[in-house]
This record gives structure tokens, sequence and C-alpha cells, in this order.
């Protein structure tokens, strides 16, 4: 599997601002092992701004978010046919933000990974585990539910499109990381289900990278371990020379 390392800059920069991270990032890693993919996400007014950046160059371009309609009275959506005319190859679907602070639902969520599909986006599918979850014992009933409602109808062709993201909500932008050991249990798990809900085959090929916390100081062990595929990078991503050592010591 293909490292796969993804900047997810949520509500920052103007798309000024997104273009010259861009630039900085691309220039500062013009030699990219031909092993990885790293895609940028910024916000949907930055996306042609970056994606203008991004021409001619190896790095990929993703969404934060997707409608479920290809167009229509939805006032203040962004539709899955206007991301791939943006230069998007993948879209981040169902963060724990989306699900916390826009009510999403697993059944939403499906519908969403089922449009990127449709178009040839990869869905980015992102699951995770609230800390009184974690407390309780029920992280693998959540994320269980979770992976299972999102994939749900998917062909196997369809799901060769995507990629999970485990983001234990605990460790989103606190600086507390998943112990390496943590993270190892969840991935195998969610690859486990993933063979249950498709093949193991294609278990095996999907990428399911780990989210919350990741620095230049801890991805190294990260992506060490044989379930996790690459990262899915928040806070760490916003200064380029910042997401560059993250990406040197990561690959
Ligand atoms: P942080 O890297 O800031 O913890 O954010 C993780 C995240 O939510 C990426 O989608």
């Amino acid at each position: 599997r293909r490292t796969f390392i993804v900047a997810n800059w949520k509500m920052h920069k103007t798309p000024e601002e997104a273009a010259q991270t861009a630039e900085s990032i691309i220039t500062s890693l013009s030699s990219l092992p031909a092993t990885a993919d790293i895609a940028l996400a910024p916000s949907f007014p930055a996306l042609l701004t970056v994606a203008e950046k991004l021409k001619d160059t190896p790095f990929l371009l993703a969404a934060q978010n997707v409608h479920t309609e290809p167009q229509g009275a939805f006032t203040g959506e962004i539709s899955a046919p206007m991301l791939k005319a943006c230069g998007c190859q993948f879209v981040i679907v169902g963060h724990s933000e989306r699900r916390q602070y826009s009510s999403e639902t697993d059944s939403l969520i499906q519908k969403k990974i089922r449009a990127s599909i449709l178009n040839k986006i990869g869905p980015i599918l992102c699951v995770g585990e609230s800390d009184a979850q974690r407390n309780e014992g029920r992280t693998f009933k959540v994320l269980d539910k979770q992976v299972r409602e999102a994939v749900k109808g998917l062909s196997v062709t369809d799901a060769e499109f995507l990629i999970l993201a485990y983001e234990p909500i605990w460790a989103i932008g606190t600086g507390k990381t998943a112990s390496v050991d943590q993270v190892q249990e969840v991935h195998a798990f969610l690859r486990e289900t993933l063979a249950d809900c498709f093949e193991k085959d294609l278990a095996k090929r999907i990428r399911i990278l780990y989210g919350g916390s990741v620095k230049p100081s801890n991805i190294k062990e990260l992506i060490a371990l044989s379930d996790v595929d690459g990262a899915l990078v928040g806070g760490a991503s916003l200064d380029p020379e910042t997401f560059v050592s993250l990406i040197r010591n990561g690959l």
C-alpha cells in the first residue's frame, strides 16, 4: 500500500494563503518519493488557487466535505461533480467535527461516500471514538457501526476508491496522540471489519490513515505500524516547514 499523507487545513487560510502554503510545500519537496502520495485539503474557496499550484506536480487535491446530490436547490452546498471540476481526487467525509457540529449521521455519510465514488473521487472516511466511549470500553463497537453503516451497499469495485482514517476524537487538536499499541490495535480491527464487509484481498489494499495530533516527532513510529498507511494531519500541516519535516520524517 502506498503511503498517503493528507493535510486537512480545516477552516484556515484564504485562497491566497493556501496557494502560498501549497507552493512552499511543493518547492521544498521537489523530489517526492515515488512510493508516497501527498494530498492537500484546503477550504472550498481555496480549491482552485491550490489546484493551480498543484498542476503538473505529483501532489493531489482533496476537499473537506461534499453534498449527497449532484445538483439542485441546496443553498450553500457543494456537489461531487463541482469538486471533480475543481480537480479534487479525494474528499474527507464524516470528519468528527462535521459529525459533532453539523450533526452528520452514518446514513448521511453513506450517501456522501456514494456520491463521491459515483464521480470517481476517493472518499476519506473518518471514524473515531470519543474519550467517554473509550473509557466505557465501547471503542470497537462504535468504530464497527461507523464503518459498516458508511460502506453499506458499496460494491467491491466501489470500495476500491475508499480510504479510511482513524481519528480518535480525544486526540484531535489536543496534542494527545494515541499510543502506538492503541493505534495498531484499532487499525488491525478496522482492516478485519473491511474484510468482513467486502473481501480479504480488498481489505488488504484499502489504505487506513491515522489522524490526531500527528507531528514531525511522532509520524515515524505511527507510519512504521503494519496497518497504518499514512496520516491525516490538521494543526501540523498549516505551517509549510512543519508539514515538510513531518513528511520527510514519515517517508
Ligand atoms: P490535528 O492534527 O490538529 O490533531 O487534527 C487532526 C484532524 O482532525 C485531521 O483531520
